[in-house]
């Protein structure tokens, strides 16, 4: 392709498979990992500051939608990804719990800032000290608050997970004796 007519975006990564003329092959695995993970649907749970450098990281100059996930889900039905930044109190955290419960799975977890993560500088009673105390995490990011840049490798770790999971993951023993272990209802 001419260098004038090329286009300036990248297509995502071809999984790894077979392929010849006219013909990929690869495993459903790999294609399910594909599609999901370039359409994540975030659903913010902002409770404090870090929520604002989120909204930074959703405007036009870091422009999440590169990553195919422009569309936030405020409903927990309808979401893969919850992010959980700022403060939780502990009155909040039956509400982070509840919300989580209501994702549809696979549905995964992203715990942004110090003060998510670990409670931040509020070591206090009232504060939890971490949201892997009542769910479990699949990726942190530290700072407080955390730059955007940090936020999208955050996301980009999601996707990577996301992209290499495999289909049965879920159903396992392992998953739902980890599920168990936060009290979280196994369907
Ligand atoms: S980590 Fe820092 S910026 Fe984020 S909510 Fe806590 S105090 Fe605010």
């Amino acid at each position: 392709m001419s260098e004038l007519i090329k286009p300036n975006f990248n297509i995502a990564e071809v999984p790894a498979g077979h392929d010849g003329p006219g013909f990929f092959a690869t495993s459903l695995d790999k294609a399910v990992g594909l599609a999901r993970k370039n359409s994540i649907w975030p659903l913010p749970f902002a409770t404090s500051c870090c929520g604002i450098e989120f909204m930074a990281m959703m405007g036009s100059h870091y422009d999440f939608a590169r990553f195919g996930s422009e569309r936030l889900s405020f409903s927990p039905r309808q979401a893969d990804l919850l992010m959980v930044m700022g403060t939780i109190a502990k009155k909040m955290a039956p509400v982070v719990k509840q919300v989580y419960e209501q994702m549809a799975e696979p549905r995964w977890v992203l715990s942004m800032g110090a003060c998510a993560s670990s409670g931040g500088i509020f070591d206090t009673y009232s504060v939890l000290q971490g949201i892997d105390r009542i769910i479990p995490v699949d990726v942190y990011v530290p700072g407080c608050p955390p730059r955007p840049e940090q936020v999208i490798d955050g996301i980009l770790q999601v996707q990577k997970l996301v992209g290499n999971e495999s289909l049965r993951r879920r159903n396992s023993p392992e998953y739902k004796e980890m599920l168990a272990s936060y009290g979280i209802k196994v369907d």
